[in-house]
């Protein structure tokens, strides 16, 4: 049997060392369960950052996508494919956008929709209406574009001037109109901040920032890479919020593990990106377009936008349920849906009980330094969520009993 030590040994002569996974090595899964090399089973409470919506090796998907590349996997841009066609016509109608322009990412889609904002307005001889305002404790990517949005200094620290964007705290509409300015060409914001502790925007927040936008002629721009394709209980976040945005990015949920991307834009935007000023390679191409197709048909085939949010009030009232039991340890919950967070005392780490939950069996993840994230897959079951309410109370209480 292959040991976790021996491939971490391999891992950490090969694998270039800018991560720090936990101190295992999974090899499988199933559903909401995977498992590792020496066969310890793990409950899946993260999805791969909320990204294995219809969880692991689902049998629909697997043959949706064994099938496409078994038939054409790959043309590129060069030659419309039946599939991408397909997919981009799933995609706008469970969206209620226009334009779909695919890419491989969530920070692929964020770039995408950075040179849309700007290139709108070169397009209308505005080519000086470059800024953007982004929120503290955003997070929009690794790519330099990308990184730019993200309102976390250390994520930024010692990759130079990224210019051009401003921050402004997160659901201060006052400081937004504070920013704002004539060379302002879009505000970019994620309904729930994911990575920034799951933080969700405060009410009318989005709204707000809509009429903004129209009073300047801004584009809004929603970064909906860890919030959209279910999770929240609707297919968007902003088709929840009554509010219509400009353009938005999706990634991760989309594919359900096939690394896709896709920015959607309004019809009024389809002139701002003409041929020649963005492309990808394997944007749109039939295998991701396979995966996109699937997705969106397992959740509505298994009605899994219903069950995000029953099964989101399920375990949102299980961890609030713990918060009102251990005071001393947990501060709150905050979240909606199959995206929530349990925000813990100032002097606990996340990091510390990931760590211990890793022990136990239990893939829960951190978002900053003191929340813990739970993003499971939306086929999660209520069994497996009551496992996980379990699994937190005893991570919890065991914490409390060292205080
Ligand atoms: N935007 C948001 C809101 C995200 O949560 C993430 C990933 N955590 C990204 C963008 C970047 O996505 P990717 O890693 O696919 O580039």
């Amino acid at each position: 049997m292959r040991s976790n030590a021996r491939l971490i040994s391999l891992a950490e002569r090969y694998l270039y060392p800018n991560y720090r996974p936990g101190p295992f090595v999974l090899e499988r899964g199933q559903g909401c369960d995977v498992w590792d090399v020496e066969g310890k089973r793990y409950l899946d409470l993260c999805a791969g950052v909320a990204v294995c919506s219809v969880g692991h090796a689902h049998p629909k998907h697997v043959r949706a996508i064994s099938e496409q590349m078994a038939t054409l996997g790959h043309v590129s841009n060069w030659f419309y494919n039946a599939r991408g066609i397909e997919a981009a016509e799933k995609l706008a109608n469970v969206s209620e956008m226009d334009r779909v322009l695919f890419c491989n990412s969530g920070c692929e889609a964020n770039e995408a929709m950075l040179k849309l904002a700007r290139h709108h307005f070169f397009g209308l001889g505005q080519p000086d209406r470059l800024r953007i305002i982004a929120f503290d404790n955003a997070f929009h990517g690794r790519t330099l574009g990308a990184l730019s949005l993200t309102g976390t200094p250390k994520y930024r620290e010692g990759f130079g001037d990224l210019g051009r964007v401003t921050h402004v705290p997160y659901g201060d509409l006052a400081a937004v109109q504070a920013a704002m300015g004539p060379d302002v060409a879009g505000i970019i914001v994620e309904p729930i901040q994911g990575e920034g502790g799951v933080e969700p925007a405060p009410p009318g927040f989005l709204n707000g920032l809509r009429d903004i936008c129209d009073a300047s002629g801004a584009l809004l721009l929603l970064d909906e890479v860890q919030t959209g394709m279910g999770r929240l209980g609707s297919w968007f976040a902003y088709q929840n919020l009554g509010v219509k945005p400009d353009a938005v990015a999706a990634a991760k949920g989309l594919g359900g593990g096939f690394p896709v991307g896709a920015l959607l834009t309004r019809e009024a935007f389809a002139g701002a990106l003409p041929p020649g000023t963005h492309g990808s390679t394997y944007g749109g191409n039939p295998l991701g377009a396979a995966a996109i197709a699937s997705v969106i048909a397992i959740v509505e085939e298994e009605d899994l936008l219903a069950g995000a949010r029953s099964k989101g009030a399920l375990l949102a009232a299980g961890l609030g349920a713990v918060v009102q039991d251990f005071p001393q340890v947990c501060q709150s919950r905050r979240g909606e849906g199959l995206l929530q967070g349990l925000v813990l005392q100032p002097g606990f780490l996340a990091r510390d009980v990931v760590g211990r939950a890793f022990e136990l069996g239990y893939l829960i993840i951190g978002a900053g330094e003191r929340v813990l994230r739970y993003a499971p897959p939306l086929v999660i079951t209520d069994a497996q969520i009551q496992e996980g309410i379990s699994a937190t109370r005893r991570l919890v209480s065991s914490l409390a009993s060292q205080r």
